[in-house]
This record gives C-alpha cells, sequence and structure tokens, in this order.
C-alpha cells in the first residue's frame, strides 16, 4: 500500500500517543489526502504547524501527499531553529554570526571568549533585535517566544537552558560549533576583534606586577581593552573547553 513517512519536531509530539513521538510515523494513503488533513488526522492541530517539508522541500498545507515521501512537521515557534531553514538552503551559513536579545547577556560573553561574533546590548529592544538579525544575517538568540514571533525573522534560535553556560553548550552543540571556535580572539566586552600589541607601547597601562610577569599582549581593536594570560586566563581556559565538550561535567576550577 502506498505510504507516506511522517515525523513531528518538538512540542508537536505533545499531541502524539508516546508510541509515536519522535520516531517516523508510517501513514497508509488510502484516499487523495492534503498533507493538512493527514496532520489532524493525527492529531496535531494544523494552527500549531508552521513549516512543513516534504524530502527536504517546504510546502503549503494544500500539497497532496505522495507514496514515499518523508514529511517533517514542525511548530510555530521552533520553525525558526536553523535546521530546517538550512536545509532549504543550497549551502549552511558557513560563518555563523550571532545577536542575542538584551536577556542573555551572558550567553553573549561566553560565545565572544569561544570566538563567535554576537552582538549584544543590555539594553537592546525587541525591534532592534529582530531587525539586526534580519538586516545582517545574524542568528537571533532569545527565550522569548513573542519575540521569535516577528515576521521579518529568518534565522532565529529559542535557548531552553536556564543556565548561561549550558545556554552556550546548547548553542554550541545545536550549530555544531566545535570545530569553528576560535577562543580568546574576540573581547568578551564588545565583541571587537582581538590583535597582539607590543608592550612598549602599552606599559604606561600595566599595573606594575602585570608589567613585571607577563610579556605577550592583546589589545582590543574597538574598545582598546587588553588581554593578556594572567592568573585568570586557567580558569578561562578550562572554561572554554567546558564549553566545548560534550561532556556535562564542569570544569574543576570555574571563575
Ligand atoms: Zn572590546
Amino acid at each position: 500500500m502506498a505510504t507516506a513517512w511522517l515525523r513531528f519536531y518538538e512540542e508537536l509530539n505533545d499531541f502524539l500517543p508516546p508510541r509515536r513521538r519522535k520516531r517516523d510515523i508510517a501513514y497508509p494513503l488510502t484516499r487523495r489526502a492534503s498533507v493538512k488533513d493527514v496532520i489532524e488526522s493525527l492529531g496535531v492541530p494544523h494552527t500549531e504547524v508552521d513549516l512543513i517539508l516534504v524530502d527536504g522541500r517546504s510546502v503549503g498545507f494544500d500539497h497532496i501527499v505522495g507514496d514515499g515521501q518523508r514529511i517533517s512537521v514542525y511548530p510555530v515557534f521552533e520553525s525558526l531553529d536553523i535546521s530546517p531553514v538550512q536545509r532549504l538552503r543550497p549551502k549552511p551559513l558557513r560563518e555563523p554570526r550571532f545577536v542575542c536579545d538584551a536577556n542573555l547577556g551572558r550567553l553573549a560573553r561566553y560565545l565572544r571568549l569561544l570566538g563567535f561574533d554576537t552582538l549584544y546590548r543590555n539594553d537592546f529592544r525587541d525591534r532592534e533585535v529582530a531587525e539586526l538579525s534580519a538586516r545582517q544575517r545574524r542568528i537571533l538568540l532569545t527565550r522569548d517566544r513573542r519575540l521569535l514571533r516577528r515576521r521579518i525573522l529568518t534565522h532565529a534560535y529559542f535557548v531552553r537552558a536556564e543556565d548561561p553556560r549550558e545556554q552556550a553548550r546548547e548553542v554550541v552543540r545545536r550549530f555544531d560549533l566545535a570545530a569553528r571556535a576560535r577562543p580568546f580572539t574576540r573581547c568578551a566586552r564588545c565583541n571587537g576583534l582581538l590583535e597582539d600589541v607590543d608592550k612598549e607601547q602599552i606599559l604606561d597601562r600595566l599595573e606594575p606586577k602585570t608589567r613585571r610577569y607577563y610579556d605577550r599582549f592583546r589589545r582590543c581593536r574597538d574598545c582598546a581593552r587588553l588581554y593578556w594570560q594572567g592568573s585568570h586566563h586557567d580558569r578561562a581556559a578550562a572554561l572554554v573547553r567546558h564549553l566545548l565538550s560534550e561532556s556535562r561535567e564542569p570544569p574543576a576550577a570555574g571563575p
């Protein structure tokens, strides 16, 4: 018999019986049916659905389901995750860049620590964040579902974790960033890139001990903040390893 395969994502699974959740569902095609009819016959209200991919391509509710088709169904908010968006593109985003909403300041700092271009201000307004995301093709990171509803958005991700470190780990995993991380290349305070600077040029800015014990310095191109491998560096390096690791064990000496 003709069969289509459906899979529902994220909270759409709440509408399914446990045996059908988060797995492929074989759907026998006994009659000509639109994908909307098929979805609703499985118990999922169409108003909860925002994106349907058939064999990787986005379709409307009136799509007639055919034999052997693989149908992925995403809910209203989760559809803004990068994964379905990427599938619609010939190439994934090569250089993921981010903008964090006004409530995710620590996440922004952690992403910068890992070297990822991340805009953030604590006085960001929702509209501004959404426009930055759309205009600069940055992935919006937020825990505010209302913000995700803005039509202008194409790349956005709802961050599940509440703890900032777990948020950073979640983003790293979700966007497969571990191999692209360039720790200690970007200013955690302002997102500017760091560049090497001669010690002689900055002597007047150094504390006596720093001047005595350290010789290599980097300076933020934008805000001129100085960075060097001081006592804080080991903790920061441990934090970086933690953020990039698969393991859930926290670093031995976190800041
Ligand atoms: Zn800076």
